[in-house]
């Protein structure tokens, strides 16, 4: 059993660190108190999973792991996706999030792997502060922007609940999904391997296309 890099998590917290940050679910997993709550059998349109719940017990907002059996000793495929309710569950044409979400779902659920929910919606500004940067977004702002005029940074998310799940479920490397480089390091910071990095392929529509040319533009993902 490997440990993933918790004296780093402790020690030297991100800069980005703000004591309101502190009081997230994120933060209180930080110092080691993340454990399955349960798990259970989820078939689904998209492929046979079993559903586990990660948290602090009793914890209405747990993150969730969807697992499907990879090939022994083969380096799991791995979807670690930040909660995007408007996206992942109503379809939002504003950002590619559930298309990204079905998209590696479907894939893990033909060859196995492992797709990690988190719990922080709006890169981590939480659901009413994105409503408001998108009305901010309306009047003309970019999606950067718009979160820096409400006091936030451009990206507030962080990984180390999803290292910390990754380490109880012995997972020490992983083949990344994602287009996000910045998630690729994180990881590799909190002591995860990422041995790939597949891509996930999103046609931007016209809602959109501003918004993943900002992605692409400013926060240097790999789009197109
Ligand atoms: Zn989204």
């Amino acid at each position: 059993m490997w440990e993933p890099v918790i004296f780093f998590l402790v020690s030297v917290p991100e800069a980005n660190y703000s004591p309101r940050r502190i009081s997230t679910a994120t933060a209180s997993i930080t110092f080691g108190l993340v454990k399955k709550l349960v798990s259970s059998r989820l078939p689904t349109a998209l492929g046979n999973f079993t559903m586990s719940a990660y948290g602090n017990e009793p914890d209405l907002f747990p993150h969730v792991v969807l697992q499907a059996p990879s090939i022994d000793g083969a380096v799991p495929l791995v979807r670690i996706h930040s909660e995007c309710m408007t996206g992942d569950l109503f379809h939002s044409s504003r950002c590619d999030c559930g298309e990204q979400l079905d998209q590696s779902l479907e894939q893990i659920g033909k060859e196995g792997g492992v797709l990690i929910y988190l719990r922080q919606e709006g890169r981590g500004i939480g659901l009413v502060e994105k409503l408001k940067a998108y009305n901010l977004q309306d009047d003309g702002m970019d999606t950067i922007t718009a979160n820096e005029a409400l006091g936030h940074q451009s990206d507030e998310r962080s990984y180390e609940a999803a290292a910390l799940i990754l380490a109880d479920m012995d997972i020490p490397a992983v083949r990344l999904m994602t287009n996000n480089p910045l998630k690729v390091e994180s990881l590799k910071s909190l002591g995860i391997e990422v041995s790939h990095r597949v891509p996930l392929v999103i046609a931007a529509q016209p809602e959109n296309a501003g918004y993943l040319e900002v992605k692409r533009a400013v926060m240097g993902h790999y789009l197109g």
